[in-house]
């Protein structure tokens, strides 16, 4: 799909139809690789949120007293839409980020598809219940939620909430980035197939300070998740803060990953280069600290400055990286080069200019700083674009030191000689994900970070959890 005007992105989802908004404007959506307008999505005000609200909370009632098996009914329906518009979420996804088609199919894509079924396969754990003592406790569905969501890994995202919102008989109103909102465009559309009731699920595209905001505040909404910078999570969880509503908050990162000197450096350097630059840089697991032994240092620096200039940008098939995903994030990120190298760091490949041959696009050129001291802004703050910092280290608890100072804690890694050396480094990393010699994102485990990377945790049993009130329900002893 590519003629976005099938989709009904002037209106919003409410109630099991698409309704014109109380107000709202319209508001251009961006190809970062061609710099024009795709489309344009309404952008929803105050009122709408207040309708999607009163349309979830209406719903609520009826919906949590479904069966496990008919909400798992729902979710393996809403899996196999995903799997008949698979070419349109790649579209979608991949023309409002900037992130190539082959790579955006197993990047963005079939992760989300397995989420949705994984939770189909779970909602019988809301049947359960556990004695404890003379009691016996069950698991409720914690009602109306309101997920507010990034850019940078969409679906995910979007998947990431309400899966298991809906496997817990929870009901919900979904506000996308103003961004990136056409996959959830063609999500609603998906449930809308899947014959969802009307008001269980429900689209209110806009800015995050007015729909973000109302959403946070809304005295009807029971919980917020969140994912987005630490600076929206902290205003978000302030908005909620008088209706002592549930705020689960996934945020940025700083990821350290810590190569020891028995690693096989050539293996380790190109994992961890490559973890920064796919998706343009835009991951907020991505590990853009790389900690290497001091006595193998300029060998580490040779091998990330090969990788970065072996990186083949644009959005065709042999592209790995595409464009940032706006004007602002590509300014942004230039700015943070300017800095790092005003700041005394070595730039060894990249830098601020545009990238020869693509005089169109947000791109920004593979970069590597060397020389980079943790104290540096380029080392503690989260800069979202394709830039790695190589920082020296003497010894393991040096590199520990270093790993662990830092204000987040979303992601890590460890690349030792072997699995079994790694593991006593992990034990010491303060951070919710560690990735092992060059381990892969695993959606059965939970997601999440410590510090001010966030309190909430996605995907896995972990990422239920999140929608589950506990009911303790005294017997008489
Ligand atoms: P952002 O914080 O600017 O926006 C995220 C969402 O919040 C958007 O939908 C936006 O409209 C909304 N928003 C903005 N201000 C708001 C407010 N005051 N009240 C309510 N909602 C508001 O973030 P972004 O630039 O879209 O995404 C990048 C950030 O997301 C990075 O910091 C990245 O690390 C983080 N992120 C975290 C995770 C995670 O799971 N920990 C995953 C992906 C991205």
């Amino acid at each position: 799909m590519t003629d976005w005007s099938t989709l009904k992105t002037d209106k919003l989802y409410v109630d099991g139809r698409w309704q014109d908004s109380r107000g709202g404007t319209l508001h251009g959506v961006i190809n970062p690789a061609t710099e024009e307008e795709i489309c344009q999505v309404v952008q929803s005000t105050a009122e709408d949120v207040d309708l999607a609200v009163a349309a979830a909370k209406s719903a609520f009632g009826q919906w949590r007293t479904t069966s496990a098996a008919e909400r798992a009914a729902y979710l393996n329906a809403i899996a196999d839409g995903m799997e008949a518009r698979k070419a349109d979420l790649i579209q979608a996804v991949s023309q409002t980020l900037g992130c190539p088609a082959h790579i955006t199919e197993w990047l963005h894509i079939d992760g989300p598809i397995y989420a949705v079924r994984y939770y189909a396969q779970r909602t019988g754990v809301m049947e359960q219940t556990e004695k404890a003592g003379h009691s016996i406790v069950m698991r409720e569905p914690v009602g109306v939620c309101g997920f507010i969501t990034p850019w940078n890994y969409p679906l995910h995202q979007f998947v990431g909430k309400v899966a298991p919102a809906l496997a817990a008989g929870c009901t919900m109103v979904a506000k996308p980035s103003e961004m990136t909102p056409l996959q959830d465009y063609i999500m609603a559309e998906i449930i809308d197939a899947a014959g969802l009731p009307a008001g269980v699920f429900n689209l209110v595209p806009g800015p995050g300070t007015v729909v973000g905001a109302a959403l946070s505040a809304h005295p009807d909404i029971d919980m917020v998740s969140f994912t987005g910078s630490t600076r929206a999570g902290v205003e978000v969880a302030r908005a909620a803060a008088p209706t002592v509503k549930r705020v689960c908050q996934e945020l940025g990162g700083k990821s350290p990953l810590i190569i020891t000197p028995d690693a096989d450096l050539e293996a380790a350097v190109r994992w961890g280069c490559e973890d920064v630059f796919i998706n343009s840089g835009q991951t907020c697991t991505a590990l853009t600290r790389m900690l290497v032994p001091a006595q193998r240092y300029e060998e580490a620096v040779g091998i990330a400055k090969q990788v970065a200039e072996e990186i083949t940008l644009g959005t065709g098939p042999d592209a790995f990286m595409g464009p940032l995903s706006s004007a602002r994030q590509r300014q942004i990120v230039v700015d943070y080069i300017q800095q790092g190298v005003s700041e005394g760091a070595r730039l060894v490949t990249g830098g601020a200019e545009r990238p020869e041959g693509l005089e169109q696009g947000f791109y920004v050129k593979p970069t590597v700083f060397a020389d980079v001291s943790n104290d540096m802004a380029i080392a503690r703050e989260e800069i979202f674009g394709p830039v790695t910092c190589l920082i020296p280290y003497r010894d393991m608890d040096e590199a520990v030191a270093i790993a662990n100072d830092t204000e987040y804690g979303l992601s890590s890694g460890v690349w030792a000689g072997d699995v079994e050396s790694a593991l006593p480094v992990v034990k010491r990393i303060e951070a919710g994900l560690c990735f092992v010699n060059g381990g892969e994102f695993n959606y059965d485990a939970p997601f999440g970070g410590y510090k001010r990377s966030g309190n909430g945790r996605e995907f896995g049993e972990a990422g239920l959890d999140e929608f589950v009130e506990l009911k303790s329900v005294q017997l008489p002893a």
